[in-house]
């Protein structure tokens, strides 16, 4: 009787411990994970608010650049998988294995499966760390409960997806006709995320992107069978212009995740202009240079949620800071003239204000569509004709053009204006030819940068010597960057003896000093500085410092101070006496007397004013030739300066191919424009003293 009480009052001592040590197993084992989940849902979490980007506009006010609205239809899990957690909670508890917990869970990976039944599941594999006790049989065992081994594991697991979660993703297949595999795939990827602590299960994740404004709508009224799918608004940005000043106003791209983390550091102090992993940065052009003035800063809540992840209330709020706008110089009409006239050449075009160094157009020919840009990216970066680059800012060999600078090196070296030299053909016996076989006989320089000569100008630079062509190429911009904001500007390179010697040791050859008198050689030019260059020497030496923003404004509209912008106030150079008079002449005879190089293309002027403009043909070694036009107009009182250049077909050259397209673009500025307001007849005046008649006037 005793014995039996005893035994009765131990099974009940026992199974009572017995229910609790399982229940408490139960709870702090087996859902372990999902009350930690859980506890740390409760909890106070800051909470970003979007901000847009600002635009970039063109000069008279044309928007080549805006975020628009768009929507996502976006899950969250936690609103998915409820009210009870059950998928989560089988997850979990797939995850473990001979009933223990996994330790340094790393790279838990979903996929997709079908169960018998055809039902979907989700297989599941990971990888980790379990704790064993291992505990030794027999007495031993009784007194010493054993040590901890520590054992890595990997497993496969198959868990069923809930009717629950099933049903929704189903449901906005059919409303949006999209594919209900693919839909659950992003469920399943934002599980993983979640499983891998990379997310939480009230993380909003994109399922659909840029859905038409009817699913918007039919999502947002069939809410109750589409439980944790629902439209979120998000801005992208447009460019509702497509291709026009492409390579000025650039592209965005989205993060990678090596940047991420170094922008992460980066911005570690200021949270609304941390980068999200999502987010999208400039990549070229106007986005990329101004990109933080663009962008604005998020705004911040601090949130109190639920456990469910829904939020109870808005502690403290920071508002997002719009981005500022970027007001361009571009004129939109003529810098599409500019990327029509080029067609579907290889090549460049800069307009440019001689008065202020505004850039009032920019080509690069081909170009590519901003907003299409990541998808046709292989295609772009495959194209040989290298739509990605930038030509305008690129350097190149320059040719003929140099002349002008050779000119005013010989002028300031003391040779006078009015020296004449004789040209027979070629300059020595083994130096640069002349396009004219048997010689120009004897040249001055009015006739001779007309119609090119190349002896003339080999002359010209054996009197100033190579010291002194670096000198005036430099003074005028050479062999430096412009004040030009974007970036990925050349430098471009201007050769000297000096410098050949500090840098290869080799030496200077009486050739090399033709070569560059005449634009051969070393020499490399971007058409950006040629035209700041021709536009210097046409207005007496006013040296502009290029740019393309004309300002910054804020969403109030106040305006800001240009980032990195030095001083764009013009430099004064001091011209040789009457050289800016003498080459203006000279190329307004090359463009509008016959026998000028320029000639043939603007047969039928009949505009109130002139142009002035230098040809030229640059050879590049294994290359096919360049073609340049490089002047301003008015002649005068120029208004604009400009530089074509252009690949050329082989025999074709400067004149005839860049030196029309250049027309094309002159042409497209509105004669009131260029005159500004000046009488035309003053123009025409200044040239009716020389010697030979002006062609179709
Ligand atoms: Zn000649």
């Amino acid at each position: 009787m005793y014995k039996y009480r005893l035994r009765v009052l131990l099974i009940l001592v026992f199974g009572g411990c017995l229910m609790v040590a399982t229940r408490l197993f139960y709870l702090q084992v087996i859902r372990g994970e999902y009350w930690e989940d859980y506890a740390a849902s409760i909890q106070l979490s800051t909470r970003s608010s979007p901000t847009h980007r600002g635009r970039i506009l063109a000069a008279d006010g044309t928007v080549l650049a805006a975020d628009l609205p768009a929507f996502d239809i976006a899950v969250k899990l936690s609103g998915l998988d409820s009210p009870k957690p059950e998928f989560r909670s089988a997850l979990y508890k797939a995850l473990r294995v001979d009933g223990l917990r996994v330790r340094q869970r790393e790279n838990v990976r979903l996929a997709l499966t079908q169960m018998e039944q055809g039902r979907p599941a989700v297989s599941m594999a990971f990888a980790g760390v379990v704790v064993r006790r291992k505990r030794p049989s027999g007495l031993i065992g009784m007194i010493w409960k054993g040590k901890h081994v520590r054992e890595k594991v990997e497993a496969e697991r198959t868990v069923p997806i809930p009717r629950g979660v099933l049903e929704p993703a189903q449901n906005l297949a059919g409303l949006t006709g999209e594919s209900f595999r693919a839909i659950l795939e992003d469920v399943l990827k934002l599980a993983e995320d979640i499983l891998n602590k990379r997310a939480n299960s009230w993380d909003a994740r994109p399922v659909l992107e840029n859905v038409p404004y009817k699913t918007v709508l039919n999502t947002a009224v069939g809410q109750e069978n589409l439980r944790g799918f629902f439209p979120k608004d998000k801005r992208v940005r447009r460019y509702p212009h497509g291709e026009l000043a492409a390579h000025v106003v650039g592209y965005m791209g989205k993060l990678r995740p090596e940047e991420y983390e170094d922008y992460k550091r980066e911005y570690a102090g200021s949270r609304g202009k941390r980068y999200f992993l999502n987010d999208t940065i400039g990549r070229a052009g106007v986005e990329l240079r101004f990109n933080e003035i663009l962008r604005g800063a998020r705004g911040k809540e601090l949130v109190e949620r639920d456990r469910r992840g829904r939020t109870m209330r808005v502690l403290e709020s920071i508002d997002p800071v719009p981005g500022s706008d970027v007001h361009l110089t571009i004129l939109p009409a003529q810098q599409r003239a500019a990327e029509r006239a080029l067609g579907h050449r290889t090549g460049a075009a800069v307009v440019l204000d001689p008065r202020s160094g505004e850039i009032l157009a920019l080509a690069s020919a081909p170009r590519y569509n901003p907003a299409t840009f990541s998808r046709d990216y292989n295609r772009l970066a495959a194209d040989p004709q290298k739509p990605l680059l930038h030509k305008a800012i690129k350097s190149y060999p320059m040719g003929s053009v140099f002349k002008i600078i050779t000119a005013l090196a010989a002028w300031d070296k003391g040779v006078s204006p009015e020296a004449e030299f004789e040209c027979k053909g070629r300059y020595g016996a083994r130096g640069p030819r002349c396009s004219a076989r048997w010689g120009h006989g004897r040249i001055g320089f009015r006739t001779a940068l007309k119609k090119s000569c190349n002896v003339y100008f080999c002359h010209m630079g054996a009197n100033a010597g190579a010291e002194k062509l670096y000198e005036w190429a430099f003074r005028l911009g050479f062999d430096q960057k412009t004040a030009f904001e974007p970036l990925g500007e050349a430098r471009g390179y201007a050769p000297s003896p000096a410098r050949r010697r500090f840098e290869s040791g080799q030496g200077w050859w009486h050739g090399d000093t033709s070569n560059y008198s005449i634009g051969q050689g070393d020499l490399l030019v971007t058409p950006l500085q040629a035209a700041r260059a021709v536009a210097a020497v046409c207005t007496d030496g006013k040296l502009v410092m290029p740019h393309v923003v004309k300002k910054i404004a804020d969403a109030a509209g106040n305006e800001l101070p240009v980032p990195g912008r030095q001083s764009i106030q013009p430099k004064q150079l001091t011209l040789p006496r009457g050289g800016a008079d003498r080459i203006r002449d000279a190329l307004v005879a090359a463009v509008h007397e016959p026998g000028g190089t320029g000639n043939r293309a603007f047969g039928g002027w009949n505009k109130p004013y002139r142009v002035a403009g230098k040809t030229s043909t640059a050879e590049r070694s294994g290359d096919s030739d360049l073609g340049w036009f490089v002047g301003v107009a008015p002649a005068h009182a120029p208004r604009i300066a400009f530089a074509v250049a252009v690949d050329l077909a082989p025999g074709e050259h400067g004149g005839d191919v860049a030196a029309p397209i250049a027309r094309k673009i002159i042409e497209s500025f509105p004669d009131e424009f260029l005159m500004g307001g000046a009488p035309g007849k003053e123009d025409l005046a200044n040239e009716s003293d020389h010697g030979e008649e002006p062609t179709d006037l």
